[in-house]
C-alpha cells in the first residue's frame, strides 16, 4: 500500500480513556506496519467542552504509554496547525464550496426547513447571526467498513445536521472531513461510536468530489455486564490505571487484545512484537469486554519478568503519592522485589508493605502463638539483644536470630512465625532482617515489647 496516513483524532475534554487509547494503539501499530505516518489531529471546534491543559496530557499519556506520532501539536499554541480552532479558515472555504453547489444553506434559527430553499445575499446577513446545515437528500446511501462489511444506511432518517455554528465554529462532522482529506488520511480507524456519523461523512465527500478513505470501526468496549464500559465500573482513564500502578506495558499488551487476537494462545505481546503481529483485518466486530481480571493477571506477569531497576521510579512515585515515605532506597529496593512476584500492580506492593507504615494488627489465626511462653522467651532475648545494638543491620539480625536458635533449639517456622507475627502482625511477610532493619531500632523495640506484653 502506498501513502499511508491514520490520525488519533481526540477532543481535548478531559483525560485519555482507555478506548482512545485504543484507537490511538490500532492506529499507531498499522502505521508503523505499513511504513506510514500517525497524526495526532486536536478536535476542539465544541469550544464549551474544552478543558485546559487537556491537551498536553493526553500527549503525555499517549507518550507514557509508547504512542509517539509523526506529526501532530508541537506547542499547543494558537498557530498550531494540528489543532481544529487553528483551521477555521479551511472549513469557511468548504462551506462557501458546499453552499455555491447548493449542498448547504444558510439558517437564521432552528426552524431549518424552511430555509432549505432559499438564497441569502450578503447584504441580506449583515449583523445577523446564522448558521450552515448540510442538505440531506431522501435516498439510500451505503459505504463499506473494512471490518464490517457494505453498510446500507436510509439518509431520510436524519435531520440537516449543522456543519457551521452560529459562533464560526464548523460541527465535528465538517471539521473531520475537511481535516482528513487536507491531510491524505488514507484510513479512518476509530471507535463504533462514529460509526452512525459516517454516512454524513460520507455524503460530504460526495458533494466536495473527494476520493473516501478507507473506514474501520473499531468494536466497543463493554463492562462484563455487557454494558458500555463506565467509570461507575471502574477506572476507565489512563492515568488512573498508570497511576495505581499498572505497567505502561503491561496496559498495551491488554488493551491491544481488547478487538483483536493473535488466533494462537500467546497473550504477552510487547509493542515491538504486537507492531509484527497485529492485523487489522483480524479485528472483531462484536464489542470487547474489559476484564479487570485478566489485566490484573498480565500486569502481575509484567511485575514479575521487570528488573526492579527499571521499577523503582514508578514506585517511589506511587509510594510518595500513598504518604508512605521511605528513606532509604535500597529498602524500597528489597520492598519491591519482595512484592513484585506477589502483587498485581505497584499499588498492591504499597498495600503488602503497609505494616511498615501502619499500626500493626495481629492476624487473628495466630493469637495463640503471641501468647505462647516460648514466643515470649524469644522475644525477650531479641529485645535484650537489639537494645545492645547501636544501628540495627540485616546481617546482625541474622546472626541474633540464628543464636536463639541454636540456644532454645528452635528452627524454621518455630523460630520465624513468632518474630515475624511479633513485628509484622503476621507469620508470613517480608525477611525478619529486612523487616526490623526499616522499622529500625526504636520501633521495632516497640513492636517487640507490645507482642512480650500480650495477653499478659
Ligand atoms: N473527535 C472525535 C473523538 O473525540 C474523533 C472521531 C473520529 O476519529 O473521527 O473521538
Amino acid at each position: 500500500m502506498d501513502n499511508i496516513n491514520v490520525r488519533f483524532a481526540p477532543s481535548p475534554t478531559g483525560y485519555l480513556h482507555v478506548g482512545g487509547l485504543r484507537t490511538a494503539l490500532y492506529n499507531y501499530l498499522f502505521a508503523k506496519q505499513n511504513n506510514g505516518n500517525l497524526i495526532l489531529r486536536i478536535e476542539d471546534t465544541d469550544q464549551s467542552r474544552k478543558v485546559d491543559g487537556a491537551i498536553s496530557n493526553l500527549v503525555e499519556s499517549l507518550n507514557k504509554c509508547g504512542i509517539i506520532f509523526d506529526k501532530g501539536p508541537e506547542r499547543y499554541d494558537k498557530n498550531d496547525l494540528f489543532i481544529q480552532s487553528n483551521r477555521l479558515h479551511l472549513y469557511h472555504d468548504a462551506v462557501e464550496l458546499l453552499l455555491d453547489d447548493g449542498y448547504a444553506y444558510i439558517c437564521l434559527d432552528d426552524n431549518f426547513q424552511k430555509y432549505r430553499d432559499k438564497i441569502f445575499s450578503k447584504e441580506e446577513l449583515v449583523n445577523k447571526e446564522y448558521h450552515v446545515r448540510l442538505k440531506i437528500p431522501n435516498n439510500e446511501l451505503s459505504f463499506d467498513d473494512d471490518i464490517r462489511g457494505k453498510i446500507n444506511f436510509d439518509l431520510s432518517l436524519i435531520n440537516d445536521p449543522v456543519i457551521l455554528k452560529t459562533d464560526g465554529f464548523p460541527t465535528y462532522h465538517l471539521a473531520n472531513v475537511v481535516d482528513d482529506h487536507d491531510m491524505h488520511i488514507s484510513h479512518v480507524i476509530r471507535g463504533e461510536e462514529w460509526l452512525p456519523s459516517t454516512p454524513i461523512h460520507v455524503l460530504l465527500y460526495q458533494y466536495f468530489n473527494w476520493e473516501l478513505p478507507v473506514f474501520i470501526h473499531l468494536p466497543l468496549l463493554l463492562n462484563p455486564d455487557k454494558s458500555k464500559l463506565s467509570k461507575r465500573q471502574g477506572h476507565v482513564a489512563v492515568d488512573d490505571f498508570l497511576n495505581d500502578g499498572y505497567l505502561a506495558d503491561a496496559l498495551i499488551n491488554f488493551i491491544a487484545l481488547l478487538g483483536w487476537n493473535p488466533k494462537t494462545n500467546d497473550e504477552l505481546f510487547s509493542i515491538d512484537q504486537l507492531i509484527n503481529q497485529f492485523n487489522i483485518n483480524n479485528v472483531q466486530k462484536a464489542g470487547a469486554v474489559f476484564d479487570i481480571d485478566k489485566l490484573n493477571w498480565m500486569n502481575a506477569q509484567y511485575l514479575k519478568n521487570t528488573e526492579v531497576s527499571q521499577l523503582l521510579p514508578i514506585a517511589k512515585k506511587i509510594f510518595i503519592n500513598n504518604n508512605f515515605i521511605i528513606k532509604d532506597e535500597s529498602d524500597l529496593v528489597s520492598i519491591v522485589e519482595f512484592g513484585k512476584s506477589r502483587c498485581n500492580t505497584i499499588k498492591d506492593i504499597v498495600q503488602l508493605a503497609n505494616p511498615f507504615f501502619q499500626d500493626l494488627t495481629y492476624n487473628p489465626d495466630y493469637l495463640s502463638l503471641l501468647a505462647d511462653s516460648k514466643s515470649k522467651a524469644i522475644y525477650l532475648i531479641l529485645i535484650e539483644k537489639i537494645e545492645g545494638l547501636q544501628l540495627v543491620s540485616e546481617s546482625d539480625i541474622k546472626l541474633i536470630i540464628s543464636d536463639i536458635g541454636n540456644k532454645m533449639n528452635l528452627k524454621g517456622k518455630d523460630l520465624f512465625f513468632p518474630i515475624r507475627l511479633a513485628i509484622w502482625g503476621d507469620v508470613h511477610g517480608p525477611d525478619i532482617g529486612l523487616i526490623i532493619k526499616i522499622l529500625e531500632k526504636e520501633k521495632s523495640l516497640e513492636r517487640l515489647h507490645r507482642a512480650l506484653n500480650y495477653g499478659k
